[in-house]
C-alpha cells in the first residue's frame, strides 16, 4: 500500500486532525529509519507503512495506526520512548512500548520458554489488546515477505505463525488476518500440498464461477420480489481450510471442493431470517446443517446464519447470511470494536467485554499453575478448540469447548455442583459422564450431597483445562482433609497410650491454646501438620497435658515442687532403678551417670565386672563405641505407674546473655513443677550465656515438656541434654 492509498482509505473514517497525526507519524518513522533496508532490498520505511496499511484496512483508530508506523522505531533506531511520548503523547507511547515488548516473543521448541513468552504476551494483551493487533499486522507483513528469509528461518516463522499467531487472530475474531497467515504458513511448511490444492482450484475455477453466477442471479430475483436489498457474492475457499479437512477427515480434494458457497449481506437481522426463509422455500435444506450463530454467537463473537441446501444444479450449496455489521465482526473481530465503539451497537460491546473476561481467565490460570508446561498445555488446548453450545434446563446457553462432557458443564455451572455430580441427563435421558456434548443438547446434572466427590478418572474425561484444574484442586484439598483426620487420630492414640483422657486434654480451651502456641490459626492446620508427620503427635500431647499436669499437681494435698526446694528431690526413690533385664532376675541394676537415662529413652544394659548391670541410653557414646558387644544386654523400663520416681538429667541451655535470663530460665523450669538439683552459669566474650542444670525428671515426656518450655523463652538459642 502506498502512503497516498493509505491516507485515502483512512480519510474514509477518520477526521482531518487524525489524518494529520498519521502523516506526522509517517514522516517521523521515515526519518528514523533513513538509511535502513529490509532483506528484500527496499527502504525499511515500506514495512511500517504496510503494517499501518493493514491496520487501516481493519479500520483501527488513529492511535493504533500511529503505533503501527512507529512499532520498530524504538528497537531499531536512536529514537527513545521518551521522544515518542514528547511528540505523540502518552497513549501512543504506551502502545509502542507494549508492541516493542512483544517483539521479543520467540517460538522455540522448549515448551517452558514458550509458556513464559505467552505469559508476557497475554499480560500485554490484558493491558491493551491493540498491541496484539499491531503485532498481528506486523507478523502478516513479515509473512508476506518471508521469501527473502533463509529457508530455516522461513520454517521457523511459519511454524510459529501457525501455532501462535493464527489461533490468536482467530480468537480475536480477525479472520481476514487468520486465513492469510494460515495460507502463507502452509505454503512454506508443505509447498507440495499447497500448490497442488491451488492448481486443482484453478482447474475448476471457470466451472465454479459460472455456477455461482447462476446462483447469484436466481437469488437476486427471489429477493427482489420481497424488496430485500442484499449484497451477494461467491465465497472464497481458503487453501489451508481445504488442506485441514483433507488431512483431518481423510477426504479427497473433490469431496471438499465440491461444496459451493455464497454469502449474502443484508441490512437487518430481520432480513437475515427472511432471506433464510426464501432460500429454504426454493431449495431444499440439508438436515442438520442449519446453524444460528446470530442467536448463539461463537466464542470469538462471530455471528451469521449458516445453511446448506441442494442448489439449482442438485449440488450442495453453502449459504451464509449476515448483516454488514456482523460481516465486519466476522472479518475484523475484536478490531471492529474500535470501529463500532461509537455506541452503534451496545450489544456487540458487551460481547467484547465477555472476550476480555476470557483473557483474564487465562491470566488467572497462570497464577494457579506454577508449572510452565502445564500452563502451555492448557493454553494450547483452549486456543485450538472450537466451541459447542448447550442449554441448562432453564434455557441458559453455556459455551464449552468441543469435546466437552457433562463434567465440564457441571463445573462451568458451579464448582460445588461439579464436585457433587453423580450423573447427567442429556435431552431427558441418562448418559455416561464421558458423553460428548453436542450443540443444542439440554444438559441436566444430577448431584448428591452424599457424593464422595470427583473421581480420578474425571481428569481424563473432562475437556476443559480450567475444569481439570478445579478437580486437581479438590484432590489437593482432600489430601489435606485426610491428613487432618490422620493427625487427629494420631494425637488421640498417643493420649490413650499415655492413659490420658481425650476429652480433658482436647477440651476446646486447652486445645486452642496449644494451636496458638504452634502459631497455627486453625486446629485443622495443627492436625494436618501431625498427619503428614511434620510434628510428632507425642510433642503435641505433651503440650496438651501441660495444663492437666498443672491442675493435678496444684491440688492442695500435693505439695509444690519449686526451686530452690531440693528436699523433694530424691534420686531413685523406691526400691529399684525402674529398669528390668530381660530374662535374668536379681541383678544389681544402676543407671549410668554419663547419659542419665529416663523412662521413655531407648536403653541398653552393660554388664560390669562384679557390679551388675549399668543402664545406658542406646545412643550413649560409651555404648556406641563399646567393642565388647557380648557385654551388652537387653533391658527395658518397668511399666511403673509410680509417678514420683525421679531421675537426674543434665541439660545445657545457651542464649543471649542479658540481665534476667538466668532468673527467667529458673522460673520457667519451676513453673513446670520440676525440681532443680544443681545450676551453674557462665558467659563468653560474644555474650553467649550457657547454663548447666541438673533437673529431676520422671520420664521422657516430662523432659520434653520442660525443654519445650525453656525453648520458648525469648533469647534462648538452644537447649540440649548433656552426656558426660
Ligand atoms: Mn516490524
Amino acid at each position: 500500500m502506498t502512503m497516498e492509498e493509505l491516507i485515502t482509505k483512512a480519510s474514509g473514517y477518520l477526521d482531518e486532525e487524525n489524518i494529520q497525526s498519521i502523516r506526522e507519524a509517517y514522516e517521523f518513522a521515515k526519518k528514523a529509519h533513513a538509511g535502513q533496508f529490509r532483506k528484500s532490498g527496499e527502504p525499511y520505511i515500506n514495512h511500517p507503512v504496510e503494517v499501518a496499511g493493514i491496520l487501516v484496512n481493519l479500520k483501527m483508530d488513529a492511535t493504533t495506526i500511529i503505533s503501527g508506523f512507529l512499532h520498530d522505531v524504538v528497537e531499531d533506531t536512536q529514537i527513545t520512548l521518551d521522544d515518542i511520548r514528547d511528540v505523540f503523547g502518552e497513549n501512543v507511547a504506551i502502545l509502542v512500548d507494549g508492541v516493542t515488548k512483544l517483539r521479543h516473543f520467540e517460538y522455540t521448541s522448549k515448551e517452558d520458554q514458550q509458556a513464559e513468552n505467552h505469559r508476557k504476551m497475554f499480560v500485554a494483551m490484558a493491558r491493551d489488546l491493540r498491541c496484539v493487533i499491531v503485532k498481528l499486522a506486523d507478523r502478516l507483513h513479515n509473512m508476506r515477505t518471508l521469501k527473502f528469509m533463509r529457508k530455516e528461518k522461513q520454517i521457523q516463522k511459519a511454524n510459529e505463525t501457525l501455532e501462535i499467531f493464527a489461533p490468536l487472530a482467530n480468537r480475536l475474531g480477525i479472520s481476514a488476518i487468520k486465513w492469510e497467515l494460515e495460507d502463507i504458513s502452509l505454503r512454506y511448511l508443505n509447498p507440495q500440498q499447497y500448490y497442488r490444492i491451488v492448481n486443482l482450484m484453478k482447474q475448476k475455477r471457470n466451472e465454479r464461477e459460472a455456477y455461482i453466477a447462476q446462483v447469484v442471479e436466481d437469488l437476486k430475483k427471489y429477493l427482489q420480489t420481497v424488496h430485500i436489498g442484499a449484497e451477494i457474492s461467491g465465497r472464497p475457499k481458503h487453501i489451508y481450510s481445504i488442506y485441514r479437512k483433507m488431512v483431518n477427515q481423510h477426504k479427497q480434494f473433490n469431496e471438499i471442493y465440491d461444496l459451493f458457497a455464497v454469502r449474502i449481506i443484508v441490512k437487518s437481522i430481520k432480513d437475515c431470517y427472511a432471506v433464510l426463509g426464501i432460500i429454504h422455500t426454493h431449495w431444499k435444506p440439508m438436515p442438520g446443517r442449519f446453524k444460528d450463530y446470530i442467536a448463539m454467537p461463537k466464542a470469538n463473537m462471530y455471528q451469521s446464519l449458516h445453511t446448506t441446501v441442494i442448489g439449482p444444479r442438485g449440488d450442495p450449496l453453502e449459504v451464509q447470511i449476515r448483516t454488514e455489521e456482523m460481516h465486519d465482526v466476522a472479518e475484523y473481530g475484536i478490531a471492529a470494536h474500535w470501529a463500532y465503539k461509537e455506541g452503534k451497537t451496545k450489544n456487540i460491546n458487551n460481547k467484547f467485554e465477555d472476550r476480555l473476561t476470557w483473557f483474564r481467565e487465562i491470566l488467572e490460570w497462570q497464577n494457579e499453575t506454577d508449572n510452565a508446561k502445564e500452563f502451555m498445555e492448557s493454553l494450547k488446548m483452549d486456543l485450538f478448540s472450537d466451541t459447542v453450545f448447550v442449554f441448562t434446563p432453564k434455557g441458559d446457553v453455556i459455551e464449552l469447548p468441543v469435546g466437552s462432557v457433562p463434567i465440564d458443564f457441571a463445573y462451568r455451572i458451579h464448582t460445588e455442583i461439579g464436585n457433587k455430580t453423580v450423573g447427567a441427563k442429556v435431552n431427558g435421558k441418562i448418559v455416561p459422564l464421558d458423553y460428548k456434548l453436542k450443540t443444542g443438547d439440554i444438559v441436566e446434572v444430577m448431584t448428591s450431597s452424599h457424593s464422595y466427590g470427583p473421581s480420578r478418572d474425571w481428569l481424563k474425561i473432562a475437556k476443559s483445562s480450567t475444569v481439570k484444574n478445579k478437580i486437581k484442586q479438590w484432590f489437593k484439598r482432600q489430601q489435606r482433609e485426610e491428613n487432618v483426620a490422620k493427625g487427629r487420630d494420631l494425637i488421640e492414640k498417643e493420649l490413650r497410650s499415655q492413659g490420658l483422657s481425650i476429652k480433658e486434654a482436647m477440651n476446646e480451651e486447652n486445645f486452642a491454646l496449644v494451636v496458638r502456641k504452634y502459631n497455627f490459626s486453625h486446629e485443622n492446620e495443627l492436625f494436618a501438620a501431625v498427619g503428614d508427620n511434620g510434628i510428632p503427635a507425642r510433642q503435641v500431647v505433651s503440650r496438651l497435658t501441660e495444663d492437666e499436669q498443672k491442675t493435678k499437681e496444684t491440688e492442695p494435698e500435693e505439695p509444690l515442687h519449686s526451686f530452690p526446694d531440693t528436699n523433694k528431690y530424691k534420686r531413685h526413690r523406691g526400691t529399684s532403678s525402674g529398669v528390668r533385664t530381660k530374662g535374668i532376675d536379681n541383678l544389681l541394676i544402676r543407671l549410668a551417670r554419663c547419659c542419665n537415662p529416663v523412662p521413655g529413652d531407648a536403653i541398653i544394659g552393660y554388664v560390669t565386672r562384679g557390679r551388675g548391670v549399668t543402664v545406658h541410653r542406646a545412643d550413649c557414646p560409651n555404648i556406641v563405641n563399646e567393642e565388647s558387644k557380648e557385654r551388652l544386654m537387653e533391658v527395658e523400663w518397668e511399666n511403673n505407674e509410680e509417678k514420683s520416681k525421679e531421675y537426674n538429667v543434665d541439660i545445657e541451655i545457651t542464649g543471649y546473655d542479658r540481665s534476667g535470663l538466668l532468673n527467667e530460665v529458673l522460673q520457667c523450669v519451676s513453673d513446670t513443677h520440676t525440681a532443680i538439683n544443681a545450676v551453674s552459669g557462665k558467659s563468653d566474650k560474644n555474650k553467649v550465656a550457657s547454663i548447666h542444670m541438673t533437673i529431676a525428671i520422671t520420664n521422657i515426656e516430662h523432659l520434653h515438656r520442660v525443654v519445650d518450655k525453656i525453648k520458648r523463652l525469648p533469647d534462648i538459642y538452644s537447649v540440649r541434654r548433656m552426656m558426660q
